[in-house]
């Protein structure tokens, strides 16, 4: 087993999950990380492996399918020989108003979002147990609480997240694993500059802290869930929105 913490962040290609990596590496974690594409995967990847010194294991993903996703969990607990920190981050959306939704839309969102959070806890839980200690964050959405219009599959998603934590808090807590979920707001990042710059205005203006929140206010919330100082929190979903939602 090697001396640093090993963490495990979905989605780290770019956006949230990207600025969380790049959070845990200067905390001092090795990583492996996955997205969809073999080549901005691995650019990322590098990129936080030349600026901190850590080790990277950087792989081309498919977080909704079982198989891939449990296979890239064991693959980097076995590769670092532990696991410390299991951080779900991809996620995507498909808006569409409810009417309109196809089958699809609500199949992808459902499966990338939230079967995915399942498969891969379920796969860190064995290293976890056998370690007597282990952290399992899951990025959900300030809108799993407020509900939006056009985005009934991705609330769902986020919803389930919520729920997943609680019951997995509740069932794993006495091997020493906490469970948590950092709820984001509106985050600048490549989901929400597909709103266009008028709506972003318009949110900023709802939000009580004047602005759109940036990927390192919710880095920074994931840092402190993983570190010691957050081992009695658990089952808990920690709020980064700049207040629109309280
Ligand atoms: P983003 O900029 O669209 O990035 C999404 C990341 O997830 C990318 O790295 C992407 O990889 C990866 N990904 C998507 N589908 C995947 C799959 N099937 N398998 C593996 N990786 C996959 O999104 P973001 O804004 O950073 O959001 C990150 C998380 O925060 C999501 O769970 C999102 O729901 C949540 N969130 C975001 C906001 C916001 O305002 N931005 C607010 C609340 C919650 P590729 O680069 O390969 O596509």
């Amino acid at each position: 087993m090697g001396d640093r913490s090993v963490a495990i962040v979905t989605g780290a290609s770019r956006g949230i999950g990207f600025v969380i990596a790049r959070a845990l590496a200067g905390a001092g974690y090795d990583l492996a990380i996955c997205g969809t594409r073999t080549e901005t995967i691995e650019q990322a990847g590098n990129r936080l492996a030349d600026e901190f010194g850590i080790e990277v294991l950087a792989r081309a993903v498919n977080v909704a399918d079982r198989e891939q996703v449990q296979a890239f969990i064991q693959q980097a607990a076995k590769h670092f020989g532990r696991l410390d920190v299991l951080v779900n981050n991809a996620g995507i959306t498909r808006d569409t108003l409810a009417m309109r939704m196809k089958e699809s839309d609500w199949d992808e969102v459902i499966a990338t979002n939230l079967s995915s959070v399942f498969h891969a806890s379920q796969a860190a839980l064995k290293p976890m147990m056998r370690a007597r200690k282990g952290r399992i964050i899951n990025i959900s959405s300030v809108v799993a609480s407020m509900g939006n219009p056009g985005q009934l599959n991705y609330c769902a998603s986020k919803g389930g997240i919520d729920a997943l934590t609680r019951s997995l808090a509740r069932e794993i807590g006495s091997r020493g694993i906490t469970v948590n979920a950092v709820a984001p707001g509106f985050i600048a990042t490549d989901m929400t500059a597909e709103l266009g710059e008028e709506a972003q205005r318009k949110l900023a203006e709802q939000i009580p802290l004047g602005r759109l929140g940036q990927a390192e206010d919710v880095a920074a919330a994931v840092v402190f869930l993983a570190g010691d100082q957050a081992g009695y929190i658990t089952g808990q979903v920690l709020h980064v929105n700049g207040g629109m939602y309280m």
